[in-house]
C-alpha cells in the first residue's frame, strides 16, 4: 500500500466507494464521475502505479483483469450491447489517480475517436 494513494486507501476501507466486485487480486468499484450509465473502475489491490511498471509477473493479474471485466459486464447486463474498457497512462493518456486502473464503461454508444 502507498499511504498517498486514493485507491489504496479505498482498497484498505479507509475512503468509502460502492465495491461491486472484490477478489484476493483485485476490486471493482464505481466511478465517482461516470462518463456512462455504466462506469466501474478495475483497480488491482498491488499498488502498481501506471501500465509502464507492469513487470512480466503481473500478467496473469492483467487477464484476470480483463476476465473480470466480461465478468462485471455480462453479471449487469450491458456486455452484449457492448462495452469498452480503457486504460490511461501518463498525463497525456489522461492519468490522473497513480495506482493502475481500468475503466469499464457501457450502457451507451461509444463514439471513436476518443477524446
Ligand atoms: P484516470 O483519469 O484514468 O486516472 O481516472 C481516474 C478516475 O478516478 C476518474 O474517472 C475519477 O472520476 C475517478 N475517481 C477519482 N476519485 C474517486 C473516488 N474517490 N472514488 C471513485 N472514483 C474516483
Ligand atoms: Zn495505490
Amino acid at each position: 500500500m502507498a499511504s498517498d494513494c486514493l485507491f489504496c486507501k479505498i482498497i484498505a476501507g479507509e475512503i468509502p466507494a460502492t465495491i461491486r466486485y472484490e477478489d484476493s487480486q483485485l476490486v471493482v468499484f464505481d466511478d465517482i464521475d461516470p462518463q456512462a450509465p455504466h462506469h466501474f473502475l478495475i483497480v488491482p489491490k498491488k499498488h502498481i502505479r501506471t501500465t509502464l511498471d507492469l513487470a512480466p509477473s503481473d500478467n496473469e493479474l492483467v487477464g484476470h483483469i480483463y476476465q473480470i471485466a466480461g465478468k462485471v459486464a455480462r453479471d449487469l447486463n450491458f456486455a452484449e450491447t457492448g462495452f469498452r474498457v480503457v486504460n490511461n497512462c501518463n498525463d497525456a493518456g489522461g492519468q490522473v489517480v497513480w495506482h493502475l486502473h481500468f475503466h469499464l464503461l457501457g450502457g451507451r454508444d461509444m463514439s471513436w475517436p476518443p477524446g
